[in-house]
């Protein structure tokens, strides 16, 4: 391995050698050589194996605005305090605080039977006792959008579509956009509540996948909820008979006024360049029925192991390291509008930012939204993690990931680093996402990615492009 990395490196070396030009963003020949070297220590690193461990274990679940929000937060600035950051802080993240207690529902007739469903972020409650309506389905979000409102007026909204594996996780462009679109959608329409087939790729399990729903009005909001794979093929298979199908739902979740969290950060300072910074990171939150190991403790674990590794090294990096873990994703970015709001005017001091928000696969692919003259400095990049079995797509563009998509939306250049996600969907926001998922190995490999890549960020001799307003017209990677 160690061979072919410096054949990489020599090859790269003398192509770059032919072709630079003076304007260009390059990576100096000892910023490549010691990110090698962070990317080899990674893989045996246990710092984001014991930070995604422990988090899960000694916090568990940690809804925004939940019960454990708080500890959540008084952790993980301790453990960044514990690894020894150059500077540890908060920023208030304001958001309305949903809380759920309670679910149930059932098919009540022709086939009286129980339904395995989970209430979605901003739902309604159904009234006191429940409610009982027929169902209506409809084959996917467009066939809702055409309803004539007649037919959806006082009914259950019922969309079935169905998400398949895909390395890229792709069809959960599908699936959540029918969680997030339909709600608000079937409620305009006069719907009395909302189902649908869980945005998930497993099959079998008898699981709902939960996540946030479009209502930003509560006064317009009606009951939602997810069924599981199984319980959306029998509710189907119900509706085939072609008889009225009555489904009863029992929902008491709500909004319990405001509640102030944090964003956490912390930081290596830059020796040279304090000001600018390399951003990294992952979200806090997770849904409350599974401890949120691969959505996203692991994030956050993978940032803060990549900078604590260069923390070890006898120099600090020339700009400043900065892991941030962000409050409430889960409900609406909502810690990351706050950080976008907050560091407007530093948009082009964020030299270049991404997040890891898809689970603790193997990274797979390396993309990027960067100025052209600085092309060059990601092809080095690219060279470095190349041996981990990352490829480069020069085509695609690189969106920062989930939160750190507001700072690239306001201009922020911006990698996607692309996990393997063929089986993250099959947890997904479910109580099956816990720690026994996550492999180490491929843990460890992730964080390699994020030391090489934002060491050689944070050496980099020119900038990527990072102004206001430079970046986020183009469609996102993932
Ligand atoms: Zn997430
Ligand atoms: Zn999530």
């Amino acid at each position: 391995m160690q061979q072919m990395i410096c054949a990489v490196t020599l090859a790269l070396g003398l192509l770059a050698g032919t072709s630079v030009h003076a304007a260009d963003t390059t990576i100096p020949d000892k910023a490549v050589h010691t990110a090698e070297q962070l990317r080899d220590r990674a893989l045996k690193d246990p710092v984001a194996w014991q930070f995604t461990r422990d988090l899960t274990t000694e916090i568990g679940p940690r809804l925004a605005g939940g019960p454990n929000d708080e500890r959540a937060r008084e952790w993980v600035i301790q453990r960044f305090k514990a690894l020894g950051f150059d500077k540890v802080w908060t920023e208030p993240v304001t958001y309305p605080k949903w809380v759920r207690r309670h679910e149930s529902g059932a098919i009540v007739a022709p086939f009286p039977q129980p339904l395995v469903l989970s209430a979605l972020g901003y739902s309604a409650a159904t009234p006191e006792g429940g409610l009982t309506a027929e169902v209506v389905r409809f084959k996917n979000l467009d066939a809702l959008k055409n309803a004539d409102p007649a037919a959806v007026k006082g009914r259950i909204v019922y969309i079935g579509e169905r998400m398949h594996r895909f390395r890229d996780g792709r069809d959960y462009a599908i699936g959540s956009s029918i969680r997030t679109a339909g709600p608000p959608l079937a409620a305009a329409k006069g719907a009395a509540a909302y189902l649908l087939r869980s945005a998930g790729t497993d099959a079998h399990q008898r699981i709902a996948h939960t996540g946030v729903t479009g209502f930003r009005d509560p006064a317009k909001a009606i009951p939602a909820a997810a069924l599981s794979n199984p319980d959306a093929d029998q509710l189907e298979r119900i509706l085939g008979y072609g008889k009225p199908v009555k489904v009863h739902l029992d929902i008491d979740v709500g909004i319990e006024g405001q509640y102030t969290g944090a964003n956490v950060i912390a930081q290596l300072n830059g020796a040279k360049h304090p000001e600018q910074v390399v951003a990294i990171g992952g979200h806090l939150d997770s849904w409350d029925p599974g401890t949120g190991a691969i959505d996203d403790a692991a994030g956050v674990a993978i940032a803060t192991a990549a900078a604590h590794l260069i923390a070890q090294l006898p120099e600090r990096p020339a700009r400043s390291i900065r892991v941030i873990a962000f409050a409430n994703e889960e409900m609406g970015l909502w810690g990351a509008r706050a950080y976008a709001k907050a560091h407007a005017k530093e948009v082009t001091e964020h030299v270049i930012g991404t997040e890891s928000d898809l689970g603790a696969g193997k990274i797979w692919r390396m993309s990027a939204s960067v100025k052209p003259s600085a092309r060059k400095a990601i092809e080095q990049m690219a060279a470095v993690l190349e041996p981990l079995g990352v490829a480069y797509d020069a085509d695609r563009p690189g969106w920062g990931g989930s939160d750190l998509s507001q700072m690239h939306a306001a201009g922020m250049a911006g990698l996607s680093l692309s996990q393997d996600a063929t089986h993250y969907f099959d947890w997904h926001h479910t109580a099956n996402d816990t720690l026994d998922k996550i492999n180490r190995d491929e843990l460890g490999q992730n964080v390699a990615v994020y030391a090489a890549v934002a060491w050689m960020a944070a050496q980099a001799k020119g900038d990527f492009g990072s102004a206001p307003g430079a970046f986020g017209k183009e469609k996102n990677g993932e």
